[in-house]
């Protein structure tokens, strides 16, 4: 018999295992060639050449038994090393090894910090439409996952809600930039708001809340946009990234955490983020930690989604749908033409057309249209989209 807290994992999680099998019953029934999957937010795009040559050169040049062993929780010091090297720079902040845990991708890495930080039934604050994994990984150690909106139609953090939703029990504050689902990076003057709330009720209460940064898909930003190194606002902040983007990993399950100096009471923290990956995947791919290292100055063909997503926003907006200003990762976030999000997808399926009902993310009345797809997709499933909206706007 599973337990309870596995048992509301699974509830959760089903409309989400359910879009990884709709791509495969669409194009049963309208040959794959006729089906438009901006469901999924797998990279499309393959890894830089530098991934493959690092692999070759060491599994040619490293002794096996070296290569294959455990690494110690936090990982290699060569590659922290040259991790923190490379962040230091890009940030212009201090960081040494003592400052970057290796970790198994960010689902791994938000795992482990839960693990460290959660007792049973603390509160974790989530601006909403969010990843809808954070359930599960709050629900796993006992937290409580208390969501909160975020501004309307700009999707931005709305701190005066943050502010709200803090009490005693607020152990946590999890956000993500660039945002999945909402491709909305947050700006240095939201990130600064938010400082504040966290500032006056840590304060007025008598708390220190830890702002937790899951930022997987950092790089991939367009234009202007740009992802500050947060912990400059806030002090007692966490960051978390991720190689599965930028590197187009997502299999090889590598990734790292940011623990500065400044969070509160780090020796202990350091100690117990270490444990928590000790005592759940021990320690992240040795290999892929010596990729990581190697290809820190490396990405992958970013400007095949920047090309992507011009094409998408351009092609959708004149058609008259409307969406959030798309500037990172490589998500739209589209008004439902229609008042129900869910009936939307669903009828989006008739066309052929696969994407994500904004519910799933606490974010009804939206769908999520996934561009990590072909340019060719794109372009084929535009005149499909028009058709649809037609036929709603129309009431057929
Ligand atoms: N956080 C967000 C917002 C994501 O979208 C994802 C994956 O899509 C993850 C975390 C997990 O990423 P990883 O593959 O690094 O575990």
């Amino acid at each position: 018999m599973i337990s309870e807290r596995m048992q509301r994992t699974l509830e959760g999680g089903k409309a989400m295992a359910e879009l990884f099998t709709a791509g495969e019953r669409l194009a049963k029934q309208f040959g794959p060639e006729n089906v438009y999957n901006f469901a999924i937010g797998n990279p499309n795009v393959p890894a830089p050449a530098s991934v493959k040559d690092t692999i070759i050169d060491l599994v040619t040049n490293t002794p096996e038994v070296a290569l294959h062993s455990y690494t110690g929780p936090e990982g290699f010091k060569d590659v922290r090393k040259a991790i923190a090297e490379h962040d230091r720079e890009k940030y212009g902040v201090d960081l040494t090894e003592k400052n970057i845990f290796m970790v198994a991708g960010a689902g791994g890495g938000l795992n482990a910090i839960l693990l460290t930080l959660l007792d049973e039934g603390d509160e974790v604050i989530v601006p909403a439409p969010y990843f809808p994994e954070y359930e599960a990984y709050v629900n796993n150690y006992g937290g409580v996952l208390v969501d909160v909106p975020t501004k309307p139609g700009t999707f931005e953090l709305d701190p005066r809600e943050i502010k709200k939703a803090i009490t005693r029990k607020t152990k946590v504050v999890l956000i993500n930039t660039p945002n999945n689902p909402t491709g909305v990076v947050y700006t240095e003057e939201n990130l600064r708001d938010l400082e504040k709330v966290l500032v006056d009720k840590n304060n007025d209460l008598g708390i220190d809340i830890t702002l937790v940064s899951d930022e997987p898909y950092r790089d991939l930003i367009y234009g202007d946009a740009y992802v500050p190194f947060i912990p400059k606002f806030y002090d007692n902040t966490i960051i978390c990234y991720s190689f599965s983007k930028s590197l187009s990993l997502p299999g090889e399950r590598i990734g790292y955490v940011t623990l500065p100096d400044s969070v509160t009471g780090f020796k202990e923290m350091a100690a117990g983020l270490s444990t928590a990956i000790r005592s759940t995947f021990v320690n992240a791919p040795a290999i892929m930690q010596k990729v990581a290292a190697a290809c820190i100055n490396d990405e992958c063909d970013i400007a095949y989604y920047e090309r992507n997503r011009d094409a998408l926003f351009k092609g959708l907006t004149d058609i008259g749908y409307e969406c959030t200003t798309p500037n990172g990762a490589f998500y739209l976030w589209l008004k439902a033409p229609m008042d129900d999000d869910a009936e939307f997808a669903k009828k989006a399926e008739d066309y052929g057309i696969l994407v994500v009902p904004g519910s799933a993310f606490k974010g009804p009345g939206y769908v999520r249209v996934s561009y990590c797809v072909a340019y060719e997709t794109i372009e084929a499933a535009l005149p499909k989209f028009k058709e649809l909206f037609d036929d709603v706007k129309a009431g057929r």
